[in-house]
């Protein structure tokens, strides 16, 4: 059987596959477009779900090392400042969903996975490598890069994010689906936040087409901060003048604490807000997709990440158990990610409006999270957070039910 895999995209989801599978004896080669391994310098919401793979890849210590564990998830009304809803993450969230809810670095957590991946001589990371195409030759696959070179394995797997380019080979489908709204992201240190404005939550401020999310990082020592609200001006070359004045005014009826957050942002950069529908076909032949290239949603549920790693763990678990058989794997994997990851890009969708709520709309919101329990609240998040049963896991408990009904 071959035992060498190609992994394009060496992002969260890249990484973690390239792990998993070298853990399981595969010999991987992960491309990289960027000329380093690294992550954009923001953070990141990990919810509890993602600890189970993290037992699987003996990670979890060292991600708990470089996080922070917040005291509660606080939805707040931009607009007259009081608390709309409340998730604690404390030890009553512990002991329902058996793990954190954490915050990190996105660095730190790239960290951790490049470190785990340089410690299995398996691995082999290779930058500056911009994957165009691929081909598949039945027995074997083959990636052309974009300066020309060719690599060849037994399998491929497209980690290569929203605007993959091992998915637009597989599909005939056209560019992301803007939503209309825009992110500005920003880490300051913590020194220069405001004592009113800190907290040891995390905090979404929801208005009417904006809204706000903060949380500490590091040790408290850094304060990262994401402005996100409706534009039409994405389009358009914008100026850091022209995006300072159209958040001004997007914002101008927010709560006190968000205008003096707006202040600290560096406002140069934007990225566009973008997902696609679900779709149930995420491989062909030798390749197969997974991630954002496979179901990239909007981060309502901070849970795109989180899906890419299961998708990682569950895909290598089911091409070690396949031995060789590729398609049988990535029928199974398809089949046992699909509607999870589906839900959370329809979820998604679903709260987007809920958090950028305005006039009845926002009272009926705001009328209903009143009535919300913490029970309410665990219940609703028990479909995500109970997180996901590898195949193998499965397959162990309708065993043992099916052993257990004999006796
Ligand atoms: C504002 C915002 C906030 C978010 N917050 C959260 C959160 O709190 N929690 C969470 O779980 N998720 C969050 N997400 C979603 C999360 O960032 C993504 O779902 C996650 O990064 C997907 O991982 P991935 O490995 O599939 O893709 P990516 O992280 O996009 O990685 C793809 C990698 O492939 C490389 N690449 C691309 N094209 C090629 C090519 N042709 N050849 C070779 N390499 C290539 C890229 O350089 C990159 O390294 C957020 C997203 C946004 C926009």
């Amino acid at each position: 059987m071959e035992k060498d895999i190609l992994i394009v995209g060496g992002g969260i989801g890249g990484l973690t596959a390239a792990l998993a599978l070298a853990q399981r004896g595969y010999k991987v080669r992960v491309l990289e477009a960027a000329p380093e391994f690294g992550a954009i310098g923001y953070g990141i919401q990990l919810g509890p779900n993602v600890f189970h793979m993290f037992e699987r890849l003996g990670l979890s210590e060292a991600v708990l090392r470089v996080s922070i564990v917040p005291r509660a998830l606080v939805m707040l009304d931009a607009l007259d400042g009081h608390e709309v809803a409340v998730v604690p993450t404390g030890e009553s969230f512990e002991a329902r969903f058996k793990h954190h809810y954490i915050v990190l670095h996105r660095i730190d957590l790239h960290h951790v996975l490049l470190d785990a991946c340089k410690a299995l001589a398996a691995v082999e990371l290779v930058p500056s490598t911009a994957a165009v195409s691929f081909e598949d030759m039945g027995e074997r696959v083959r990636v052309y890069s974009k300066d020309g070179r060719t690599f060849e394995a037994a399998a491929v797997i497209g980690a290569d994010g929203l605007g993959s380019a091992m998915r637009a080979q597989m599909l005939a489908e056209g560019a992301p689906n803007f939503i209309g709204y825009v992110a500005h992201r920003t880490i300051v240190p913590m020194e220069y936040v405001p004592a009113g404005v800190r907290r040891d939550d995390v905090v979404l401020w929801g208005g009417p087409g904006f809204h706000i999310v903060h949380y500490p990082l590091r040790q408290n020592t850094l304060f990262n901060i994401v402005a996100v609200f409706r534009t039409t001006t994405y389009a358009e070359k914008g100026d850091l003048a022209g995006h300072r004045a159209e958040v001004e005014k997007t914002y101008r009826d927010s709560q006190p604490a968000m205008k003096s957050l707006l202040a600290m942002m560096d406002l140069e950069r934007r990225w566009a807000i973008s997902d696609r529908e679900p779709i149930r076909h995420w491989h062909r032949g030798r390749a197969v997709l997974l991630g954002d290239a496979a179901h990239p949603t909007i981060q309502s549920l901070a849970q795109g990440a989180c899906m890419a790693i299961e998708d990682a763990v569950c895909l290598a678990e089911l091409i070690h158990a396949a031995q060789g058989d590729f398609a049988t794997a990535f029928r199974r994997y398809t089949s046992a990610r699909l509607l999870r990851t589906a839900r959370v890009q329809l979820e998604s969708r679903a709260l987007w409006p809920f958090y950028h709520a305005e006039g009845i709309a926002r009272d009926v919101r705001n009328e209903t999270t009143a009535q919300w329990s913490e029970k309410d609240m665990f219940r609703c998040l028990a479909w995500l957070y109970d997180g996901f049963a590898l195949p193998s896991e499965s397959e162990e408990i309708r065993r043992r039910v099916q052993a257990g009904s004999r006796v």
